[in-house]
């Protein structure tokens, strides 16, 4: 199977991400281009939605014209960093609902321990699309989608806005068949496992707990 990266290489998107890896950003500021991107990439994961025709009267006649058709989102927000992504692509599918997933890192193994799971009860009627800015060491994605496959949803997609060449190999040979949509690929991780060039830690940054 052909694993898919959808690189978004909007002007817009890339203007706002450049704003925000500038290391004396202010946490609002961060936070606002986080959410105006999200915006933006709401827009790019959701770009295969089937559309049906609906007949409807404008003010002169009738006309066929597009709706999407009735199929559910849910958007999967990985704690705590999916959650600066989560407004702007509420705002552009404001119906879908919210599952969250939240995970640590065991300091010995490094493995991913999951210490939150909530998800919809009807997630086999669902397209989910996963949310986290940062794909580093692809650990904590993996783990995710592995969980999240368990409910059974019609498809899954993963957004964010950085990815590390190595996140992106260790995630597609676990789910070769996610497609993954990022504004970046950057050069490496370093050795705590942070993406450079990078923006630092995104939680940190959209929080201000830093
Ligand atoms: N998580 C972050 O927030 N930043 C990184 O660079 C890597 C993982």
């Amino acid at each position: 199977m052909t694993a898919t990266v959808h690189l978004v290489t909007h002007p817009l998107v890339q203007h706002k991400l450049t704003l925000m890896r500038q290391k004396d950003r202010s946490t609002s500021s961060f936070r606002r281009l986080l959410g105006e991107i999200s915006m933006l990439m709401a827009y790019e994961v959701t770009r295969e939605m089937p559309t049906q025709l609906i007949t409807i009267e404008t003010p002169l006649e009738a006309m066929q014209s597009p709706v999407i058709e009735g199929r559910k989102t849910v958007f999967v927000s990985i704690m705590r960093a999916g959650a600066g992504f989560l407004d702007g692509m509420l705002s552009v599918v404001p119906g879908a609902r919210v599952g969250h997933i939240g995970l640590y890192r065991d300091p010995k193994t490094l493995g991913a321990i999951e210490y939150y799971f909530k998800m919809p009860a009807d997630m086999h009627e669902r397209d989910a699309i996963v949310l986290d800015p940062m794909l580093a060491t692809g650990n904590s994605a993996v783990a995710a989608v592995e969980r999240l496959k368990e409910t059974n949803p019609k498809s899954i997609r993963f957004v964010c806005l950085l990815a590390a060449p190595q996140g992106l190999a260790h995630f597609h040979a676990h789910h070769p068949e996610v497609p993954i949509y990022t504004a970046a690929v950057d050069r490496a991780l370093n050795d705590h496992g942070y993406i450079v060039p990078g923006l630092g830690d995104a939680g940190d940054r959209i929080f201000g707990t830093k």
